[in-house]
Parts: structure tokens; C-alpha cells; sequence
């Protein structure tokens, strides 16, 4: 069984050897990854030009997750159900809650620290959600010392848990992306947009204007020309 008060036990981990490349000043939300896994520029204009447009979807996606934003914890049938961990890595760049982390202890003796991330809606196409909890596990494995072999995404709608094993492909896309957040980050730059199937489902559609560069820029050049031509004559 757990021990009450396990929760404090989510600490530093000062056992094994890490090599941390950034300090707590250099971290990033480690919910941007969903972003940047969507699309560069949407992650550029959320998280560098703190633009946000409320959508239906990311409405309610932020109620769903208010009910686990309440740091707290309680049991169920034998599990230590931890709620909103604040967790972070400073190999990888990250810092961010875990909306649930469970921790039970299994029959061989080892102890299981499992995330379990909430989200609106029905499983995406792509890996967006499953590169979000696979970052929150490498904070958990980094702090703790322990290895986070799977992890669960809840879906809203329809209702289920799906689990998803954190194999070497999702660890490296997680770290893959999470450096180029930091590299983008210190560029300061949003990318340039690249229309495509997913701006219809993007919440930034409209201030993102995905096309309208090249065709303001290309009035602009006409424009330009063609005052240049009249001033000449
Ligand atoms: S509208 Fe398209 S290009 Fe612009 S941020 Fe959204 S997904 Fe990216």
C-alpha cells in the first residue's frame, strides 16, 4: 500500500547521475509541446505573441481540465490519485503539471507513477496529445529516478482511458521537440505560416491568417513597383 503523504515524496531525485542542460529560469511550459506538435506557428503565436483565440473546443477543454487544475489528493481502491503535480525537467527544458499522476505499489514491490492527462473530445490523428503526457512522464522518471513505462490519455467524448506505451519513437519525438521549443524560443521568430488540412481545426485561424502573407506580400511588391514606376516619370 502507499503510504499516506506520498505526495511529498515527488521531490528531487539526487541519486543517479543527469547531465541537465537548462536551469528553472530557462524552462518552458510543457504544454506548448501540443502546440508545437500542431504547427510551429501556433506555438509561436500562443506562446511568443501570447495570442489566443477562444474557440468552443478550447473552451471546453479548459473547463474539463478546471475540475484537475485543484491541486489534491485521494485514494481509490488502493491507488494514491495525485491531482495538478507540478513537475519539470531541466534535461529537456520543461516545467508544467501533471494533471493526475496515480501511484500504486505492484505485487513484484516496485511503486508505479502513472499520468494519467485529461483532454476534451475524441483521440487526434496525430501524436499532439501523446508527446504532452510523454513529456510529463520524462519530468516524473527525471525527478524521481523511477522509469515510466506507460501512461494514460482520458478522453471526454466519448468517455475512455487509453493507454499509451512511451517507446523509444514517442521519447525521441518528445525530446526532438522539446529542443526545438527552446530553439525557436531564443529566436524569437514565428515561423511563417504553411496553409494546410489542420488550419480549419486551428483556434488561431483567424489571426494566423494562414496564405494571406504571400498575398499581402505580393500586393505590397505590386505596390511598391508601381508607386517607383509613377514617382519616375
Ligand atoms: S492557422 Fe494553420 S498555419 Fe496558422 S497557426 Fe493554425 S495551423 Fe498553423
Amino acid at each position: 500500500m502507499v503510504a499516506p503523504g506520498s505526495r511529498g515524496q515527488l521531490g528531487e531525485h539526487v541519486g543517479a547521475r543527469v547531465h541537465f542542460m537548462f536551469t528553472e529560469d530557462d524552462l518552458l511550459p510543457l504544454s506548448g509541446l501540443q502546440h508545437l506538435a500542431f504547427c510551429e506557428r501556433q506555438w509561436a503565436l500562443i506562446h511568443l505573441e501570447q495570442q489566443w483565440a477562444e474557440s468552443r473546443l478550447t473552451a471546453e477543454g479548459r473547463e474539463l481540465h478546471g475540475r484537475t487544475d485543484e491541486p489534491g489528493e485521494h485514494w481509490e481502491e488502493g491507488v494514491l490519485v495525485l491531482r495538478a503535480v507540478p513537475i519539470r525537467s531541466l534535461r529537456l527544458g520543461l516545467s508544467g503539471k501533471a494533471d493526475v499522476v496515480e501511484v500504486r505499489d505492484l505485487p513484484n514491490g516496485a511503486r508505479e507513477f502513472r499520468p494519467v492527462e485529461y483532454k476534451r473530445g475524441r483521440p487526434k490523428p496525430d501524436r499532439c496529445d501523446e508527446v504532452q503526457l510523454c513529456a510529463q512522464a520524462l519530468c516524473l522518471e527525471e525527478m524521481l529516478g523511477v522509469t515510466v513505462a506507460s501512461a494514460d490519455l482520458f478522453y471526454a467524448q466519448p468517455r475512455r482511458r487509453l493507454t499509451v506505451i512511451l517507446d523509444a519513437a514517442l521519447r525521441a519525438e518528445t525530446e526532438r521537440l522539446a529542443a526545438r521549443m527552446q530553439q525557436l524560443f531564443r529566436e524569437r521568430a514565428a515561423p511563417a505560416a504553411v496553409p494546410s488540412e489542420k488550419c480549419r481545426a486551428c483556434s488561431l485561424e483567424g489571426l494566423c491568417l494562414p496564405g494571406a502573407g504571400r498575398r499581402r506580400a505580393s500586393r505590397y511588391l505590386q505596390s511598391a513597383v508601381s508607386e517607383a514606376l509613377h514617382s519616375a516619370e
